[in-house]
C-alpha cells in the first residue's frame, strides 16, 4: 500500500519505538515518585522536554506534554484566553481545526466571549488587513494554524502574531501540520504559543506539546496532581514523551533537505494531475503551501468514490479531512476558500510523508488516472 494519507497519521517509526520501550517495561516508573525508579524516569522525562525545548526555541519550563494536537489547542486556547484578565474577546480564521474551533465556541457558550471569525481567500490565506480590522481592544487572543490540514495553505503566522501583538493580543498558532516540515521556533513564529501532535511525526498517537512563551498565565483544562508545573495534571506519560523527543531528533537536522525534496516531488506531482486530468483543480495556494499536501477537487467525482478507487489500487488517501469523517457535509473549509459544496464535495487530499519517492507518485498518477476512467463509464 502506498500511504498519501500521512497528513491523517504517521507510523511509529522503529527508532522512536526503541527509545520508547525501556520506559514502557523496567524503567517503568512515575516521575513523581521519590524512589530510584520515579527518579530514573523523571530524568527520562527531562530529557524529553529539553529536546523538545530546544524544537520550540523555548526554555524547558515552556514545554507541556499533552495528549495530542487536540488537547494542545484546547489548552493554548482556553488556557490562554482564561488565564489573561484583558478581556473577553478571540479572533479565529475561517479554516481553523475542529480543535481550535470548537475550543473557542466553548469559551463563547460558557464565559461569554465574542468571536470574530476572519474569512480567507480562494487560496486559504488570511488577508493582514482584515485580521487587524478583527482585532479590537479586548481581544485576549487570536488564533490562526501555521498549515491548514485540508489544502496545506501555509499563513503568514509570523505578520500575523506581530499584529495581534500591536493590539496587546496573546497570539496561539495550530502547527500540528507544519511540524516536520516548516521552522517551529516560537521566536521566529513570533507566537505566544505553539501546538503540536506526535503522531504527524512518526511518534505515537497520544502524546503532543504545546510550548507556551515565558511565564503567561495558563489556565489549565486538566485539573489534579499539579503535574507539568499545574498546567496538565495527570501522571505524565514518559514514554510517549520520550517518543515524541526523539521522533524530533530525527525530523528536525534533516527538516529543511526533506522539505526541498518533497516540494519538488509535490510540484511534479501537481503538474502530471493537472496534465492528465480534465478539469482537475488545486486547491489552496499555488506556493504558500506545506511541502506535503497536494489536494485537489475533480468535479463531476465523489471525493469518496476516488479515495475507494484508489484504495483498491493501492492507494491511500483522504477525501477531505480524516479528522471531520464519519461526515456527508462538504468541508467547512473548502466551503470557506468559496468552492460550491458540489465541487466541495469531490476533494481527494494527497499527504506525503518523509519517505514519498517518484515512483510512489507515479503509480499514484496512474491509480488516480484509472479510477477517474473507470467512474466515467459508470456514469
Ligand atoms: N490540528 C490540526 C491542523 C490537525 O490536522 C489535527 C489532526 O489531524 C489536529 C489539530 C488534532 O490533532 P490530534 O489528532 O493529535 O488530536
Amino acid at each position: 500500500m502506498i500511504h498519501l494519507d500521512a497528513a491523517a497519521t504517521t507510523p511509529v517509526r522503529r527508532e522512536v519505538l526503541e527509545a520508547m520501550w525501556p520506559y514502557l517495561t523496567g524503567e517503568f516508573g512515575n516521575p513523581s515518585s521519590h524512589h530510584a525508579l520515579g527518579d530514573a524516569a523523571a530524568r527520562a522525562l527531562r530529557a524529553a522536554r529539553a529536546t523538545v525545548a530546544e524544537w520550540f526555541g523555548c526554555r524547558a519550563a515552556d514545554v507541556v506534554f499533552t495528549s495530542g494536537g487536540t488537547e494542545g489547542a484546547n489548552l493554548a486556547v482556553k488556557g490562554l484566553a482564561l488565564g489573561s484578565p484583558r478581556g473577553r474577546h478571540v479572533v479565529l480564521s475561517a479554516i481553523e481545526h475542529p480543535a481550535v474551533v470548537e475550543s473557542v465556541d466553548h469559551l463563547r457558550r460558557l464565559h461569554g466571549f465574542e468571536v470574530t471569525v476572519v474569512p480567507v481567500d480562494s487560496a486559504g490565506l488570511v488577508d493582514p488587513a482584515a485580521f487587524a480590522a478583527a482585532l479590537r481592544d479586548d481581544t485576549t487572543l487570536a488564533t490562526v494554524m501555521l498549515a491548514n490540514n485540508e489544502i496545506g495553505t501555509v499563513q503568514p503566522v509570523t505578520e500575523l502574531a506581530a499584529i495581534a501583538h500591536a493590539r496587546g493580543a496573546l497570539f496561539h498558532t495550530d502547527a500540528v501540520q507544519a511540524a516536520g516540515w516548516l521552522d517551529l521556533r516560537l521566536d521566529r513564529l513570533g507566537a505566544d504559543a505553539v501546538s503540536i501532535s506526535g503522531h504527524k511525526l512518526g511518534a505515537p498517537k497520544g502524546i503532543g506539546a504545546v510550548a507556551v512563551r515565558g511565564r503567561l498565565p495558563l489556565e489549565p483544562v486538566l485539573h489534579g496532581g499539579g503535574q507539568e508545573r499545574g498546567r496538565r495534571s495527570g501522571t505524565e506519560n514518559v514514554a510517549f514523551a520520550v517518543g515524541l523527543a526523539r521522533a524530533v531528533e530525527l525530523a528536525e537536522p534533516g527538516r529543511v533537505a526533506a522539505a526541498a525534496r518533497a516540494t519538488a516531488l509535490r510540484d511534479e506531482f501537481v503538474g502530471e494531475v493537472l496534465r492528465r486530468v480534465d478539469g482537475a483543480v488545486l486547491t489552496g495556494h499555488p506556493d504558500a503551501r506545506l511541502p506535503s499536501i497536494a489536494s485537489f477537487c475533480f468535479p463531476g467525482t465523489a471525493g469518496e468514490a476516488v479515495l475507494l478507487g484508489l484504495e483498491e489500487r493501492g492507494v491511500t488517501v483522504s477525501s477531505g479531512s480524516a479528522c471531520a469523517a464519519g461526515s456527508d457535509e462538504p468541508s467547512p473549509v473548502l466551503l470557506a476558500i468559496g468552492l460550491d459544496p458540489a465541487v466541495a464535495r469531490t476533494a481527494v487530499r494527497f499527504a506525503f510523508g518523509h519517505d514519498v519517492t517518484a515512483a510512489d507518485l507515479g503509480t499514484a498518477v496512474q491509480a488516480l488516472e484509472a479510477t477517474l476512467a473507470s467512474l466515467a463509464t459508470l456514469r
